[in-house]
């Protein structure tokens, strides 16, 4: 019997074997995963009390056992669990008993077709290298879906034209408001050198030359991580800098092969409306009834939880998402199971100021706290909610900027009732706050505002602002000497 068993190698299950094994280095702990690369998080800093911000390296999965040496890692993946023994069964057949189970197996994309070889969704490394060989022969492709991935992706892609569709009235809307949408659409088409970019200083991603899934249902190497998109080339066939047209509130209403297109008697179009006379490999039809040809289509809709391997014969709770209920102690609905990252949803009653979202942030805070979770539960310790999950933060970057997003930064959940304060300069910052009853519920900072140490505390401490709100975004008042 292992006392603490954790299941996949991004970086949820990392932060939390490697959190384990500096809890209780007297301890075995046995990491899963199926992929042969793990990914380790390296220069952690923190920017604010729950801001935070580091690098991501693959590794190979054996270099965890040099680094912690009470952890053994398996490169397998788990094929079932049997929840009421305790027991994981892997690939090969062998059956692992254990103590304490924490499942952290991630997601995978959501394509809108799984069966179509046009269609790409882009998660681990490998699936960034297939995207960029289709890319290098492309001249036109379809982007669906308005997230993170499909922002970057955008942004980055050169030599091709790009079709954006988002099923929204605004860009980026998974994470910033049509105001900053707008402020962002200034920079879609901007050539690169107008961007004035510096090279990134991170991590470039190798893909791995182990590979021992091929098929779709076996399990993805982990996410990528932060500046994934950075210094890859993504790169078409055509003698244009970036060309991106933007289809609003669409979504896709069928997917064409060549021949279906011609049996039809659909017409497409091209970028500027006219009948397209070109013959592409599929053509996706749009709930706008405009039809595009393209090489291929990238879905970047989202991620499915993995759960598959661990359903069959036991009875976890399953939120709506498809992710893995876990309550404040990450405990799942099976005794003795845990579950962090990508592949749980949380249904405890969040912080006021704290929502879920699948990011490498919280992913690592996740594996942190589910370790210290199944430690006290083993030592008989009690143990409260992490301070990282009282205010939701992130940093990121889109379109060349700096991008910090703090507590309820799109106002959600709170209805009709609460105000807004925006101070905007076209090209250099887009500053949101969220007031509900005088007090800052969250905000939306882009560019180099320097505003995120002040509004974090202003939202933690609750402040009244009622006094002060016509001067909060004043850029002639130093606000951080306002609150001192
Ligand atoms: P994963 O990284 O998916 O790891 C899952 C692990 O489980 C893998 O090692 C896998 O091999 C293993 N596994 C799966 N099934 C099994 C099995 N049956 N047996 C054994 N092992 C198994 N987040 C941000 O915060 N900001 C961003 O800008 C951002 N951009 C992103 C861009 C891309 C292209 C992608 C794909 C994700 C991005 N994310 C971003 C999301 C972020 O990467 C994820 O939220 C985070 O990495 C999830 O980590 P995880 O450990 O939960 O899962």
């Amino acid at each position: 019997m292992v006392r603490y068993v954790v299941v996949g190698g991004g970086i949820a299950g990392v932060t939390c074997v490697e959190t384990l094994s500096s809890l209780c280095p007297e301890e075995e702990v046995l990491l899963i995963t199926a992929s042969p690369l793990i990914k380790a998080i390296t220069n952690y800093k923190k920017i604010t009390k729950t801001l935070e911000d580091f690098d991501v390296e693959e590794r190979p999965s054996i270099s965890l056992q040099s680094e912690c040496v009470n952890v053994k890692v398996v490169q397998k993946s788990v094929d079932s669990l049997n929840a009421r023994s305790h027991v994981i069964k892997l690939s090969d057949g062998e059956e692992i008993h254990y103590q304490k189970l924490c499942l952290c197996t991630g997601g995978r994309p959501k394509l809108i077709l799984d069966c179509s070889p046009y269609i790409l969704g882009i998660r681990d490394t490998e699936s960034v290298q297939e995207f960029q060989k289709r890319l290098s022969t492309a001249r036109r492709i379809m982007v669906l879906g308005n997230g993170g991935i499909a922002t970057e992706l955008v942004y980055e892609i050169e030599g091709c034209e790009v079709i954006w569709a988002i099923k929204d009235k605004s860009i980026s809307s998974t994470f910033v408001d049509p105001g900053a949408g707008e402020f962002f659409m200034a920079e879609i088409n901007k050539k690169k050198e107008a961007r004035g970019e510096k090279p990134s200083k991170r991590l470039k991603y190798t893909v791995q030359d182990v590979r021992t899934q091929s098929t779709k249902d076996s399990p993805l190497g982990g996410a990528l991580g932060p500046d994934w998109s950075a210094d890859l080339s993504m790169t078409g066939t055509q003698e244009i800098s970036h060309c991106v047209t933007v289809e609003k509130c669409v979504e896709v209403r069928r997917v064409y092969t060549k021949e279906e297109f011609q049996e039809s008697g659909k017409w497409s179009t091209d970028l500027m409306g006219n009948v397209d006379q070109d013959c592409w490999p599929i053509y996706i039809e749009l709930t706008n009834d405009k039809v595009y040809g393209c090489d291929f289509l990238v879905s970047a809709t989202g991620v499915i939880p993995n759960t598959s391997p661990f359903l069959p014969g036991n009875q976890f709770s399953l939120a709506e998402d498809g992710g893995i209920c876990v309550d404040d102690k990450m405990r799942t609905s099976e005794e003795d199971v845990y579950a962090a990252g990508d592949v749980c949803t949380v249904s405890w009653e969040p912080a006021q100021h704290w929502l879920q979202m699948r990011l490498w942030s919280q992913a690592r805070q996740m594996g942190a706290y589910s370790a210290q979770c199944m430690v006290a539960d083993i030592k008989g310790q009690s143990i409260s909610l992490d301070f990282c999950f009282e205010v939701f933060a992130h940093v990121t970057k889109f379109f060349g900027y700096k991008v910090i997003l703090l507590g309820k930064f799109n106002a959600q959940g709170l209805g009709r009732d609460y105000e807004i304060l925006l101070r905007v300069t076209k090209g250099s910052e887009y500053v949101k706050v969220v007031l509900r009853n005088g007090r800052m519920e969250g905000a939306i900072l882009i560019g180099e505002t320097d505003l995120e140490e002040t509004f974090e505390n202003l939202i933690l401490n609750k402040t009244d602002l009622t006094p002060f709100k016509d001067h909060l975004l004043d850029p002639d008042i130093d606000i951080e000497d306002f609150f001192d």
